[in-house]
């Protein structure tokens, strides 16, 4: 096996025995983005000096004897929406093309004090709205496993970086189930922890209630390494919960008498009969390893993609209003505001339309307008349209109030299962990847692949995403497990046990 091929964790060992330095790591790595990244598009950018010289540092620092932190000369490429002092935090919008960070996000913060090597800024949807990541201002990324097809969104760059073995772990983020249908999507293992395990300090905000920070690696050892990191209370971000995360040795003891909620509606109407038939064989897999399978139903779970479609909009047109073209950010053109503005002040005042031109909009109040048409792209500006609108006075009460409404009678509906069950089971997506540019022109089809992983982000619990087979056309597929707010452990030891049966989140496309 070559080197990228490795885990992380067997990677720090080797890292840690000597066996192998961070430089030739890190460039065994380079070597990956820079034959396979043309053709695949997972990164934004990535400085390849920089990255050596870090993982120079790490190795002189190993040779000096220095105690190092726990992902000491490994690579981990970081979603390009988590500031870092210094670097451009694009979130591949044009609106923050130039931006550069001040500080570091408490991720980033993390990642250096436990010496990773930080390689990249991966691609995603812009602003993190979308499901392919063909929202991106600047690049589509492909699927390794098929290139005609989307890797998945918004963390697809994240996804399809671990899944052609260019990196060996990443930062993804997840609002709707960005991290867990790219996951699924490029065969890799994803976690979206509980709400307010990881800080959102110097995340880029697209739905604050929903957002969360979380791994994507090939296996669940190497999640819960990444996890154990970036995870635990930051006083700078006032939703970060104060909680023990660490999960010590338990992953490896398998869970007795594991309980696995089955909800019927996670297996009715739109799921792909292959897609079923892979997560039904990974029940099955859990049954002979001792798990009992319950049946369960969330009752309110059909409303969960309509709900987070009003919620996510309204944050999002909240969060938004901030780039204005003066805070920062892209700014339109002012010369050519104030020329327009004179011309047509003056065609006015020629027609004898004194009172029209006198009442045109000032070159700032256009210039606000201008530099968000020209920055944003359809998405963002279709959320913020529906946000806004669910918003206003008259709306508010029929569209947002109801939403909230309808989130808390999902979260109970989870509460109620989670008294029976230790584990909720079912698909990540409802087919496996789809063809690049297939789903573009329908905002609603794309919206419905989100079906299964809004609601975790709704209920704010943790969800797993492990790969659990392959489609006839060779596209992984990704089971889901969910599990109580602040039980990844039980997730992961969950996740582990089924990796340890089988071997699908070892398979490698063939790119
Ligand atoms: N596809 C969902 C959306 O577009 C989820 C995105 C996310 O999790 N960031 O909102």
């Amino acid at each position: 096996m070559s080197l990228t091929q490795l885990t992380a964790v067997e990677l720090s060992r080797q890292l840690a025995a000597g066996e192998v330095s961070s430089v030739e790591l890190t460039q065994a790595y380079l070597d990956r983005i820079a034959k396979y990244d043309g053709a695949v598009g997972a990164f934004l950018r990535h400085d390849a000096d920089r990255a050596l010289s870090t993982a120079k540092h790490i190795d002189e620092r190993r040779a000096a004897g220095e105690k190092l932190g726990p992902l000491a000369g490994i690579p981990v490429a970081v979603k390009d929406i988590l500031a870092e002092v210094g670097e451009r935090t694009t979130c591949a919008s044009r609106m923050l093309e130039e931006f550069r960070a001040r500080y570091d996000s408490t991720v980033v913060a993390r990642l250096k004090a436990a010496d990773a090597v930080l390689i990249g800024r991966t691609n995603m949807d812009e602003f993190a709205m979308g499901g392919s990541t063909e929202n991106s201002a600047f690049q589509s990324t492909h699927n390794p496993w098929n290139l005609k097809c989307s890797p998945g969104g918004s963390s697809g760059g994240a996804a399809a970086a671990v899944a052609s073995d260019m990196a060996p772990l990443s930062i993804g983020t997840d609002t709707g189930g960005s991290i867990r249908q790219p996951a699924s999507f490029c065969g890799v293992t994803g976690l979206k922890p509980t709400y307010g395990r990881v800080s959102r300090y110097g995340l880029v905000a697209y739905a604050s209630s929903l957002d969360q920070v979380g791994p994507l690696a090939r296996s669940v050892d190497d999640v819960a390494l990444l996890y154990q990191t970036i995870a635990g209370h930051d006083p700078q971000d006032s939703t970060s919960l104060d909680e023990p995360h660490a999960l010590g040795s338990s992953l490896d003891t398998p869970l007795k008498d594991l309980r696995i909620g089955v909800p019927k509606e996670f297996f009715a109407e739109g799921l792909d009969a292959e897609v079923e038939a892979a997560v039904r064989e990974a029940l099955s897999t859990y049954e002979s390893l001792g798990a009992k399978l319950v049946k369960i139903s969330l009752p309110h779970s059909k409303y969960a993609v309509a709900t987070y479609y009003v919620i996510a909009p309204c944050e999002a047109s909240s969060n938004l209003a901030r780039y204005d073209g003066v805070h920062y950010g892209y700014r339109a053109d002012q010369a050519t505001i104030a020329t327009e503005l004179a011309a047509e002040r003056a065609a006015l005042e020629e027609a004898g339309e004194r009172r029209a031109a006198q009442n045109l909009d000032s070159v700032l109040v256009r210039m606000y307008r201008k530099s968000r048409s020209e920055a944003f792209g359809p998405e963002v500006k279709r959320r913020i349209m529906l946000g806004t609108y669910a918003l206003s006075a008259g709306y508010y009460d029929a569209y947002y109030l109801k939403a909230l409404k309808v989130r808390r009678l999902i979260r109970q509906d989870y509460d109620q299962a989670f008294e029976k069950v230790d584990v909720v089971a079912g698909p990540v997506a409802p087919t496996p990847a789809f063809e690049l540019g297939s789903l573009t022109d329908d905002p609603l089809a794309m919206y419905l692949v989100d079906l299964y992983t809004v609601s975790a982000n709704l209920t704010g619990i943790p969800a797993l995403s492990l790969p659990c087979g392959i489609s006839k056309s060779g596209l992984p597929i990704g089971l889901q497990l969910q599990a109580k707010p602040l039980a990844e452990d039980t997730l992961l030891r969950a996740g582990k046990m089924y990796q340890t049966a089988t071997d699908w989140h070892n398979r490698r496309p063939p790119l």
